[in-house]
């Protein structure tokens, strides 16, 4: 480890041991020539009762020069250390709490406090409704007090420190007590905007406090003209930064660019794993800080070589650039033309370059399982009559009954699973470990049907069990690679694990998914949720305790969730019982989701009664959201969807071997 790395972990372990809740005495506010009264209490957020109450005054009349005692406002989670000769009722009166609210938050019985004590001057934050999603709950903004100084308050609400000053526009760490601080980033601070219906570019711009001549530049636009879905980049960035989107987690952003996500929160001030839609993130240290690191060869880049049918904007969307950027980069001229076996030098996000896994290994080749070549397959035996969905409510049956579809689906599945088992291993991580992998839809039930359209504005139609079938299936691949045992709850006769070139290939709705036991088939129907806790249950009998999980995995449509990755546990609508369990599971895999990700409680049938240690439903999209629907589309990001979960998964089994003690 190089000096300049050291001496910065010893200045974080420092920050540590301080606890910077604590309450300090009021702070002392002398009067300038003009002050009132109630402009001191307005800057504070005090009364102007208080503020009498506080210094004895009579009146409201202040005079320049006069000093002023001002308590500042108690926030959740605030705590006052006793002091010699503090009474209750003093500690009371300084923060303007009740002495029964005192005695209530801390739990006291009597009037009896000791030097030393610590004692909570507010409840934790309220815990909100079972709707409600889990980070709402979260303080969004601060108030600084005396003795405060910036790094600590980015420990203490775990926001990094670089990012602190980005959401408060700071030049430097210099504050003041009574200042407002932005703890959490809104929609406002992201770096990418999808066009809605209704929007102009004008707008758009307003909103972000850009111009609408910076939105052209960075996008490549020609005058005004936007598209519903269309991705606009709001700010532009070095290629020695990484301005974080929705999704991104942080072990991504650190593979991709070649560092460590030890090196990567050093860099930024991270204290946890969690990062926020539109953070920056250094990448390479800064010269002027270390000047002894050692040099990097500047920023990393990959190489992307232009495919049939590929458009700027949409390979600068890929790989999370604007397409000035990409411009730049390549020194490409303005309105540049670019053709099939271009290359160009792009940032390194395009997640799937980065697997070791040969896919098409898992391709079956055997004279008794005929192979179709599709631009949406591989398929076997059948295909589907169109090349792609072409309406909302087109659906294709399966010829066969459903006893016979299992057993070619069988067929299909046994060749697969031991192709899989000779592929080797990535690791023991996930050995000793079941996991029961659910499609969320499928048979008769094809989930969410949504219209998008693509770069040239052509309709093209998205049926959720189709995508997620497919990222269930690299999901199982992963699992087995890391050694856990895995099992799906649903099997295709006709396809695993598919491609689509281009994009614009979209999966058909074809209603011939089986139930993975087949006692079960007679037809399956989707919404026969007990059906998959009946399969879990077969699949998990002989598997160790406390290492059962069980994942279902959804893209519905929900306009009033936001635009990120949602994992759901149970909790009963009526009782308001919840699964703990697996609400600390959900919680858990957060972070490998990545940014903006979220928990939820909900009744939901698929998880009650389920056999499984610790059982959630994911929602990996939300197909409310246009980027959404385009994300699925693309075979890479599918597969980096499933890489997230797996990487959850992994952290979770460490932490029980942690937790066991090994
Ligand atoms: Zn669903």
């Amino acid at each position: 480890m190089s000096r300049p790395v050291y001496i910065l972990v010893a200045l974080l372990l420092c920050a540590f041991a301080i606890d910077a809740a604590e309450r300090k005495s009021p702070i002392v506010y002398v009067v300038k020539r003009g002050d009132t009264l109630s402009e001191i209490a307005a800057r504070y957020r005090v009364s102007q009762r208080q503020i009498k109450r506080w210094n004895k005054l009579r009146s409201s009349r202040i005079r320049a020069g006069q000093s002023l005692k001002v308590g500042l406002p108690v926030q959740s989670g605030d705590w006052y250390r006793v002091r010699r000769g503090d009474t209750l009722s003093k500690i009371a009166r300084q923060f303007s709490v009740p002495v029964y609210r005192l005695k209530a938050i801390n739990r006291l019985n009597g009037d009896v406090i000791h030097v030393g004590q610590k004692l909570r001057l507010q409840p934790a934050a309220p815990v909100r409704s079972a709707s409600t999603d889990d980070h709402d709950e979260e303080q969004r903004e601060y108030t600084v007090r005396p003795g405060d100084t910036l790094s600590k308050i980015a420990l203490r609400f775990d926001v990094g420190l670089s990012f602190l000053r980005q959401l408060n526009q700071l030049k430097s760490d210099l504050i003041r007590p009574g200042q407002k601080l932005r703890l959490r980033a809104s929609r406002l601070d992201e770096a990418v905007h999808v066009v809605q219906e209704g929007e102009t570019l004008t707008e758009i711009a307003r909103r972000y406090r850009a111009s609408v001549s910076q939105l052209q530049r960075l996008n490549a636009l020609v005058g005004d003209r936007i598209l519903i879905g269309q991705k606009l980049r709001l700010k532009d960035a070095e290629s020695t930064v990484h301005i974080v989107e929705r999704g991104d987690a942080l072990w991504e952003i650190a593979r991709a660019y070649g560092i460590s996500v030890y090196r990567l929160k050093i860099l930024n001030g991270l204290r946890s794993n969690r990062i926020y839609p539109g953070q920056e993130l250094k990448l390479y240290p800064d010269r002027k800080l270390e000047p002894n690191a050692a040099p990097t060869s500047g920023p990393r880049l990959a190489t992307y070589v232009v495919q049939r049918g590929d458009y700027l904007a949409q390979i600068a969307r890929l790989h999370q650039m604007s397409v000035a950027e990409i411009t730049r980069i390549n020194k490409l001229k303005r309105n540049a033309v670019i053709h099939p076996g271009d290359r160009l030098k792009v940032r390194p996000m395009r997640w799937v370059e980065l697997s070791e896994i040969d896919w098409d290994d898992l391709q079956i080749h055997r004279a008794d399982t005929p192979k179709i070549a599709s631009g949406n397959g591989p398929y076997y035996f059948s295909r589907p009559r169109n090349k792609r969905q072409p309406s909302k409510t087109y659906y294709e049956d399966h010829p066969s009954p459903p006893s016979k579809t299992y057993r070619q689906a069988m067929r299909l599945w046994r060749e697969f699973e031991s192709k899989v088992g000779r592929m080797g291993r990535l690791s023991s991580r996930l050995e000793g470990w079941h996991i029961v992998l659910d499609p969320g839809h499928g048979g008769l039930d094809p989930g969410a049907v949504v219209l998008t359209r693509d770069g040239n504005g052509k309709r093209l139609y998205v049926v959720e069990d189709e995508y997620v079938f497919d990222i269930a299936l690299r999901v199982y691949v992963l699992v087995r690679l890391h050694g856990g045992h895995a099992t799906m709850t649903l099997l295709s006769p006709n396809h695993l694990i598919r491609q689509n070139e281009p994009a614009t290939q979209t999966f058909v709705n074809e209603k011939n998914e089986v139930y993975n036991l087949a006692a079960y088939n007679h037809w399956p129907r989707g919404s026969n949720l007990s059906t998959r806790v009946r399969i879990a249950r077969q699949a998990l009998a002989k598997a160790p305790r406390g290492r059962r999980i069980f994942l279902s995995f959804h893209a519905d449509i929900e306009p009033k969730a936001p635009e990120a990755p949602l994992v759901l546990y149970y909790k009963s609508s009526k009782s308001g019982r919840t699964d703990r369990v697996s609400r600390q599971f959900a919680r858990s895999l957060l972070p490998a989701l990545g940014a903006g990700a979220r928990v939820r409680g909900q009744g939901l049938g698929v998880l009650r009664n389920n056999p499984a240690d610790v059982k959630v439903l994911i929602e990996l999209r939300n197909m409310a959201y246009r980027d959404h629907v385009w994300a699925l589309r693309f075979e890479d990001l599918r597969h980096r969807d499933a890489e997230k979960v797996v990487h959850g998964l992994l952290d979770h089994a460490a932490r029980a071997t942690r937790r066991a003690g090994y």
